[in-house]
């Protein structure tokens, strides 16, 4: 049977590469820990709690844990583990924005480390307080810090961990001169950070420092360069399949693309594709702002519009969860100082966040309901409000599946196409072509059926998809249509001849069950030519015993 050891061990082992599973483990240490009243191996689980919950991003529930921990700690007076637990604090705010708090956590932590001499964990606190100096945009700062952590490494480089430290630390370093455009300094950093990469074949160290070198090699207009560069990175990001990277990268390869006046919606939607999968909503509203301005560059404002709105709508979610998180934390803070002072005050802080998240749950609401109201409308066909491509495909799916109490055992698919249609643009008018595409659009809208919908599949061609109960009954509702379009009585001239404008059917008739929406309305539209072939203003019916 595992032991409490046993289970803290899988923690450590898996924190980083699988966060999950680390949870469990850590989860199940506490359990045994609990029973056998061992108040180290308590506080160590939720060490190791928190450090997974980091590394999922989940902060309140890391945060929680790791104060848990933090008291367990103190009681038994165990430095290091009060040193190591704060240092996570710490970056658990980091990474949630408060780079106050994370300042005064990696600080205790950093005190503590000089105490018990490890310097391992004290390059990495220093390391850390580099990072939100860097976030607050101090960059002098973050260099003082970086560089403190870096020779801390230096002077004990023998353990390989310390080395692949140093390689991390350098890259941050010239990520610092890169933003203080020092770039010749940061090139420098970026290479030795590489060599590091290479020597100790970091895969995802060596994909960074490739697509930072490629960045650098834009920067100094060597297009070619970067272009390799990018290449190599992209190479290793693929062994190890590893898409969090290789987002940064995509985004990287998109800007080259532009500046090559290449076209780069492959890299962004692949990019976009990635961070919706991996639920990273601060990188999905920054590739909808590169999209945006992109589709704006490019003169397509329809489409700039779109991205801009979910760029906008994506922010707003963002800073609505960050407050209701927020609340969380200080609630959590609230519990953990109930017998220290500030408590009056903590409590008028809540007072105020609630406030505050009333107000951005309403504004999330509307957020979501305008939303929708997108999403519809990117399915419509802006003339005549019947459905798009798109929506037809959307709907087909929902449409079949969808048994709202609905005995029908037939689905009928009608294509329609309007006769003469280009000779009714020329005697008319291309806008009175479009008032006409109009009309015969509320005609197919108002059918005698209980459960179907229409679809523009371009030009002058219409679908309509129908639940029915008989063939007689998809027979009826064709001809319904084909009289109804005639009886609009809409006139034009055909070769100096007045007419009334019709339209020709071919339908298909399939039973009720997952059908290949392309394959039917593929057979629909062979029934419609036959329709034409046979002189048009008819209906041709194929599928089931007709055919
Ligand atoms: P057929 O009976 O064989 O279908 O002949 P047709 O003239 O209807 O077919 P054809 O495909 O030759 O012409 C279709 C015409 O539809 C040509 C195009 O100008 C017109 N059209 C396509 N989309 C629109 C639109 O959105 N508005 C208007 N007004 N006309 C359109
Ligand atoms: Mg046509
Ligand atoms: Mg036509």
């Amino acid at each position: 049977m595992k032991k409490i050891d046993d289970y803290i061990e899988e923690a450590r082992t898996y924190a980083h590469s699988q966060p999950k599973l680390a949870y469990e483990n850590a989860e199940m240490a506490l359990k045994l820990a609990i029973t056998y009243r061992s108040k180290s191996d308590q506080a160590q689980a939720y060490f190791f709690m928190a450090l997974a919950c980091r590394v999922m991003s989940d902060y309140v529930n890391g945060l929680s844990s790791a104060l848990k921990g933090l008291d367990l700690f103190e009681l038994i007076s165990d430095q290091l583990g009060i040193m190591k637990t704060r240092n996570i604090i710490g970056i658990i705010y980091f990474y949630y924005g408060d780079y106050a708090s994370a300042l005064e956590n990696f600080t205790i932590a950093l005190n503590l480390s000089e105490e018990v001499n490890d310097p391992n964990m004290y390059s990495s606190v220093v390391n850390n307080i580099g990072e939100v100096y860097r976030e607050a945009k101090e960059y002098e700062k973050a260099l003082i810090y970086y560089t403190d952590a870096l020779e801390m490494t230096i002077k004990y480089i023998q353990d390989p961990q310390l080395e692949l430290n140093a390689a991390s630390i350098y890259l941050n370093i010239g990520e610092i001169y890169f933003l203080m455009k020092n770039y010749d300094r940061s090139l420098e950093h970026i290479h030795k950070s590489h060599e590091l990469a290479i020597k100790h074949n970091n895969i995802i160290l060596i994909g960074e420092t490739e697509t930072k070198l490629g960045r650098a090699m834009i920067q100094a207009e060597k297009y070619q360069l970067a272009e390799k560069h990018y290449q190599i990175a992209q190479e290793k990001y693929n062994e190890i399949d590893n898409k969090f990277f290789k987002i940064e990268l995509l985004i990287n390869q998109a800007e080259l693309c532009e500046i090559l006046g290449k076209n780069p919606l492959d890299y962004l939607q692949e990019a976009l594709k990635d961070a919706v999968e991996l639920q990273l909503d601060s990188k999905i509203s920054l590739i909808y702002k590169v999209l945006s301005d992109y589709y704006e560059k490019t003169d397509d404002y329809k489409e700039a519009l779109k991205y801009y709105k979910f760029f906008s709508m994506k922010e707003k979610e963002m800073e609505a969860s960050n407050l209701s998180q927020k609340l969380e934390i200080l609630s959590l803070e609230l519990e953990h100082s109930k017998d220290k002072k500030d408590h009056r005050q903590i409590r008028e802080v809540t007072r105020k966040l609630r406030k505050d998240v009333i107000y951005i749950n309403k504004e999330l609401e509307e957020i979501k309901h305008k939303n929708v109201k997108l999403m519809n409308d990117s399915m419509l066909d802006e003339l005549t409000k019947t459905y798009n491509r798109r929506g037809i495909h959307h709907h087909y799916s929902e449409f079949l599946v969808r048994n709202d109490g609905n005995t029908s055992k037939l689905v009928a698919v009608y294509m329609i196409d309007i006769d003469y249609f280009k000779a009714y643009n020329d005697s008319l008018g291309h806008i009175q072509g479009d008032v006409c595409l109009k009309e015969v659009a509320e005609v197919l809208k108002k059918i005698p059926c209980k459960d179907y919908f229409v679809g523009r599949f371009g030009g002058e061609e219409f679908v309509v998809i129908a639940k029915i109960k008989s063939l007689d009954k998809a027979k009826a509702l064709a001809e319904y249509m084909r009289k109804r379009v005639e009886a609009l009585k809409l006139e034009y001239n055909l070769d100096g001849e007045k007419r009334c404008l019709t339209i020709s059917i071919g339908a298909f008739v399939v039973d009720n069950h997952d059908s290949e929406v392309l394959q039917i309305i593929d057979q629909a539209d062979q029934a419609l030519y036959e329709a034409k072939e046979q002189g048009r203003n008819r209906v041709v019916f194929y599928g089931k015993e007709e055919k």
